[in-house]
C-alpha cells in the first residue's frame, strides 16, 4: 500500500518549485491534496498533474497572508476530504526593495513586514487553524525554512534569514507544544535549489540565472557541485511527513544543501561583489 494512502494533505506554495514537487509526490504516494497559491494557471498547472496520475485535489486560488484564504484552505479541504492530517508551510518568498541602492538593512521596513507576513505570520495563523484537526488525525506539520536562517550570514537576504530564523524557533517550541497532542512538526531547511524563487523576489532574470550559474558551478558554494531540485526537498519534505518513516524525529530541521552551509558565508561576500 502507498505510504500516504488515506491520509488528507494541505501543500502551501503549491502553484511552483518546491511545493509542486511536494504536492505531487505525496499525491503520488496516496494522499489527497489541498494546493494553493496566487497563480491561477500555474495552480492549474500543478492541479493537472496530480489528477492525470489520479490523485484527487482540492484547489484554493488565494494570498496566504489574507484570513480568508487561510479559512477557505482549512474549510474546502474539511468539507471534500473530512480531515487534515499533514500540513506544509512552503509559501515563502524573499523581497527586494523596489530602489536598488537599498540593500541589506537599509531596505524598507515596509519590505521587512512583507517579508513576515508571507515567510511568518501566515505560518503561525495557519498552523492555529489547522491544530485541532491535526490533533484529532493525530497529524505532521513540516515548515519549509532555508539555510540563510542559520548561524552563518548570506548578504543582502537580510529580512528572510530573519524571517526564517522565527520559523526555526517557532518549529522548536511548538513542535514541543503539539507532540503532547501527539502531532509532531519538523522542518526542512533547503540550499539553492534551481526554481523561479529567485524571480519571484525581484532580482532580474540576468542576475538570477548569474547567481544560479555561479552556484552550480562552484563547488566552494556547493561542495555537491550542483543546485538541488525541488524533488530533493520534496522527497525530505515526505520523510518528515511520513509517520512510520520518521516518528522519533520532533522539532528538527532537516538540511539539503548540497554541503552549502558548511562553506557558504566567504562565498556570498565573493558573490556579493561580483553583483556590484
Ligand atoms: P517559488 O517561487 O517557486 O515558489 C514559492 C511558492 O510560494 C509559490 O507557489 C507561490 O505561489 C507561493 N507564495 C508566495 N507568496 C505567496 C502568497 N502571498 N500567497 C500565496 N502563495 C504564495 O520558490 P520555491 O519553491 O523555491 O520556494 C518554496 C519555499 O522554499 C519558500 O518558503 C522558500 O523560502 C523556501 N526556500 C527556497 C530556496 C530556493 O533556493 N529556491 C532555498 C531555501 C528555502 P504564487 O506565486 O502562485 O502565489
Amino acid at each position: 500500500m502507498s505510504r500516504f494512502a488515506g491520509k488528507v494533505a494541505i501543500v502551501t506554495g503549491s502553484s511552483s518549485g518546491i511545493g509542486r514537487a511536494t504536492a505531487i509526490l505525496l499525491g503520488k504516494d496516496g494522499a489527497k491534496v489541498t494546493i494553493t497559491g496566487r497563480n491561477q494557471k500555474r495552480l492549474e498547472e500543478t492541479a493537472q498533474t496530480l489528477t492525470k496520475s489520479g490523485v484527487e485535489v482540492n484547489i484554493v486560488a488565494g494570498d496566504i497572508t489574507k484570513s480568508e484564504c487561510q479559512d477557505t484552505l482549512v474549510e474546502s479541504t474539511l468539507k471534500k476530504f473530512g480531515k487534515i492530517d499533514i500540513l506544509v508551510n512552503n509559501a515563502g518568498a524573499s523581497f527586494a526593495d523596489p530602489d536598488p541602492t537599498k540593500t541589506g538593512i537599509n531596505t524598507g521596513v515596509d519590505i521587512l513586514q512583507k517579508t513576515l507576513d508571507v515567510n511568518v505570520l501566515s505560518v503561525v495563523q495557519l498552523i492555529q487553524k489547522c491544530k485541532p484537526h491535526l490533533i484529532k488525525s493525530q497529524g505532521e506539520i513540516v515548515n519549509v525554512s532555508t539555510i540563510a536562517s542559520q548561524k552563518t550570514s548570506v548578504i543582502h537576504l537580510t529580512y528572510y534569514g530573519m524571517a526564517k530564523a522565527a520559523i526555526d524557533q517557532l518549529t522548536r517550541c511548538t513542535s514541543l507544544e503539539l507532540i503532547e497532542h501527539g502531532v509532531r512538526m519538523n522542518s526542512v531547511s533547503p540550499g539553492f535549489i534551481d526554481t523561479p524563487f529567485l524571480n519571484a523576489g525581484g532580482l532580474d532574470e540576468t542576475s538570477a540565472k548569474k547567481v544560479a550559474e555561479y552556484y552550480a558551478s562552484n563547488r566552494d558554494c556547493i561542495p555537491s557541485g550542483r543546485a538541488g531540485t525541488s524533488e530533493d526537498v520534496a522527497k525530505c519534505i515526505a520523510f518528515l511527513a511520513d509517520r512510520e518513516a520518521s516518528s522519533y524525529i520532533v522539532g528538527q530541521s532537516i538540511v539539503i544543501d548540497g554541503g552549502a552551509s558548511l562553506v557558504v558565508t566567504m562565498a556570498s561576500q565573493k558573490l556579493a561583489k561580483m553583483l556590484g
